[in-house]
């Protein structure tokens, strides 16, 4: 310092700049060149280890600015974290240099995959550019990433990129600081860049002109996107959305719509405003939204809301505006098999349900579906219901460093968390974990992400579950195992996302999780930490009648909970039961043969749609739960007031009785059951609380999917006092549950 005050003009100070955060792959060294222009810095900047790390010299006011401005105008994809200096000596140097990365082992945080942006879309659709209508164009702004890349640190050589040499245009332009596409890996051009085919076209035609074409004529289209294939076709086609849905054996679940922009977006849809922010934010998710006009009642049969999103590639942007009208965007598979990654992948399994295939040579090297978010009433920020691509992998802070760490998740919504230190990488959504190609997909992505991050699980976390595919895949890594039950997980995971240490109220509600008794839960009031929990109270248990087999026929459920409530007559007049179920159920129910006993919420929301006539037969888990919140008009409804019993040993049973009774009356049972079902696990939680002295809340498990029971709950919790968490970053169903495990794992002492 003192050697260095010698030597420098006056005035002239030099200090070492740390950048930490999301600062790789978004741009951000030729950002730091730019403002070192702005402000007459000299000096240099480097990526190492994770850390942006910059030489700077110049008058202190100079330098104070322009520290200011690392922070305050980072490039969009950025996440700047802290930025820290040291004062060092001046060098003498003039101008100021962009060096090469160095590898090393801190964080290793790169941006999530990013929609096309502003300046590459004006290009994209400009005549004089030498990128017009390029379906790949991208710069340090937008474009692939984790759907390309192999290895860190991020670059060319380790994505799949590397089979494309750079055109000498678009080299120039890469080793240019003052260049949007500076050190932009993914950067290329017609000349030199991935190129479309349309399987089996033989004329030389546009590809996206062929494919859109066909699109208006009614066909089904697979064509490979950024994390693998989607299957396309006229959203306003009745006929074509029927045949996707014959040949994807996917009858009810509704399909997402991708509209060409944002007028078209306010055209079909009615966004609120944080609805539109959503959409057209970098990660360009699925955004569910009501509908304005009607689209072919098969896209989402039921469904007053659809699954909404803009291009999120240039490919759909050209593709979108070819077709000129919204086009039903599913993932390329059969019914809950893995999304379809390569070519030779998409003709074998997709062949017999698209009529034309659409590909390019740049390979996928991971697996990532489009994300879902939605906007709860009264927020402003959208929740994650899948997490998937442009989400995922960014990590999630932890409060509590850990060991490196595996959480392998559940069964449905699989997905698993790689933690180690202060970050939890969640994974994204890999689908139901019920096959082996489903777990194969499962491994592929796990191994990606121990080879991208760096870590190596020591403690292996996973449900309590003997019998899912996560736990027997926990067993076989011959590591210390914890086995975490299923709702504590759930709690732990909002617990997580929100830094929350100590004691918590859990709120529990989801389809199905194995207790500690042995009996199916999932209506669950819990006093927890990460590292323990004790059950205090939960819904009225009745019996499942045939297990699983309720799940997709809820007038099982239905018939279980009247005989609970002693109106099994009335049930089976109401339901007009084929006489052949009801005796099965009256014997299973009796018996209790293959029937476990059940608290759980999502099967009373079977029940209570089967009652009101919201749904009969289920395709998909939560369909009927869907379907009831679907049929809610009345806003200001009231339920039965809440019934609550002290069992025995402590417990404190919520009955779900008078619900079921309230189901039998006329009027809008889907509104007054979810204001009476809010207005009793109030009731129980005010109770549970004050019992243990708790006044935070946190809510997890897929029941609080569900916006309407969710809001009414939460509004009615705050009212009495209480304070409320819910998941934002995280799913609040099973896809978040991995990142619960990993926090229990760290802070209970009882490994197996
Ligand atoms: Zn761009
Ligand atoms: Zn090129
Ligand atoms: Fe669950």
């Amino acid at each position: 310092m003192r050697s260095a005050e010698r030597v420098a003009p006056p005035g002239l100070e030099a200090r070492r700049i740390e950048v930490r955060g999301v600062v790789q792959g978004v741009g951000f060294r030729p950002f730091v060149w730019r403002l070192a222009a702005r402000h007459g810095i000299a000096g240099r900047v480097r990526n190492a280890s994770g850390v942006v790390e910059i030489h700077a010299q110049g008058s202190p006011d100079a330098l104070d600015a322009f520290a200011a401005a690392i922070a305050e105008e980072a490039p969009p994809l950025a996440r700047v974290e802290f930025v820290t200096w040291v004062p060092v000596a001046v060098e003498d140097l003039r101008g100021f240099d962009v060096e090469r990365s160095v590898d090393g082992d801190g964080d290793r945080l790169v941006s999530a995959d990013a929609a096309t942006c502003d300046a590459c879309l004006a290009e994209l659709f400009d005549p004089e550019d030498r990128r017009y209508r390029y379906p790949f164009i991208n710069c340090t702004d937008c474009g692939p990433r984790f759907t390309i890349i192999e290895a860190l640190p991020y670059d060319r050589e380790r994505t799949s990129m590397r089979a494309f040499p750079m055109c000498d245009d678009c080299r120039r332009e890469y080793e240019d600081p003052g260049d949007r596409r500076f050190h932009a890996e993914p950067v290329a051009c017609p000349m030199c860049g991935p190129r479309l085919t349309v399987l089996g076209d033989t004329t030389a035609g546009d590809p996206i002109a062929t494919v859109a074409e066909r699109l208006r004529d009614g066909s089904v289209v697979a064509l490979k996107g950024l994390g693998g294939f989607h299957l396309a076709c006229d959203a306003t086609d009745e006929g074509a959305v029927v045949r996707l849905r014959e040949r994807k054996r996917r009858p009810h679940k509704p399909f997402a719509v991708m509209v060409s922009d944002v007028d078209a977006a306010r055209g079909w849809f009615a966004p609120t405003a944080a609805e539109l922010d959503a959409l057209t934010s970098w990660r360009a998710p699925i955004v569910l939204i009501a509908a304005a006009r009607s689209l072919a009642p098969s896209v989402a049969p039921g469904f007053a809301r659809h699954g909404v999103m803009l291009p999120s590639t240039p490919l759909h942007h050209l593709l979108a505006r070819a077709a000129g009208r919204p086009l039903v965007m599913t993932s390329g598979n059969a019914s809950e098999e893995p999304i379809c990654v390569t070519n030779g992948d998409a003709v074998e399994r997709l062949a017999s349900i698209a009529d034309l295939v659409l590909v390019h040579d740049r390979d996928v090297v991971a697996r990532y579906d489009d994300s879902v978010v939605r906007v709860r009433s009264g927020e402003t920020a959208p929740t994650v219901v899948r997490r998937a691509r442009s989400f995922a992998p960014t990590p999630i802070d932890l409060a509590t460093d850990v060991p490196p760490t595996l959480g392998t998740g559940a069964l449905l919504h699989g997905a698993f968390c790689l933690a180690s230190g202060g970050r939890a990488f969640l994974s994204q959504h890999v689908g139901d974990l019920d096959t082996e190609e489903s777990m194969a997909a499962y491994r592929e992505a796990l191994d990606r992400f121990r080879e991208v991050f760096r870590i190596e699980p020591e403690i292996v976390a996973h449900d309590l579950h003997p019998d899912f595919m996560t736990t027997r895949f926990a067993e076989l890594l011959g590591l210390p195992r914890v086995a975490v039950q299923h709702h504590h997980a759930h709690v732990a995971a909002t617990m997580a996302e929100h830094g929350l240490e100590g004691d918590v109220l859990g709120l529990a509600f989801d389809g199905l999780g194995l207790g500690d008794d042995g009996t199916v839960w999932g209506g669950e009031l819990l006093v927890c930490s990460a590292a323990a929990y004790r059950r205090v109270g939960r819904l009225r248990q009745v019996v499942q009648p045939g297990g699983d087999t309720a799940t997709r026929d809820p007038i099982r459920m239905a018939l279980a909970h009247a005989h609970d409530a002693g109106v099994f007559g009335s049930a089976v007049d109401r339901l007009v039961a084929p006489p052949a179920l009801v005796d099965v159920v009256a014997r299973q129910i009796e018996t209790g043969l293959a029937s476990p006993r059940t608290s759980s919420a999502g099967r009373l929301f079977d029940a209570v749609a089967a009652i009101a006539g919201a749904c009969r037969s289920a395709s998909f888990e939560g369909q009927p739960a869907m379907l009831l919140e679907e049929a809610v008009r009345e806003t200001a409804a009231a339920g039965p007031p809440p019934v609550m019993t002290r069992l025995d040993d402590g417990l404190l049973e919520l009955d779900t009785r008078p619900l079921i009774l309230d189901a039998f009356e006329p009027g809008d049972v889907a509104a007054r059951f979810h204001a009476g079902l809010a207005a009793l696990i109030t009731g129980g939680a005010i109770r549970a609380a004050s019992d243990a002295g708790l006044d935070r809340v946190v809510l997890g498990g897929g029941v609080f999917q569900n916006d309407v029971l969710t809001s009414a709950l939460t509004a009615r919790l705050t009212a009495a006092g209480l304070r409320v968490f819910l998941p934002i970053q995280v799913p609040v169903g099973d896809g978040g549950i991995a990142l619960g495990q990993v926090l229990v794992a760290n802070a209970t002492k009882e490994r197996i």
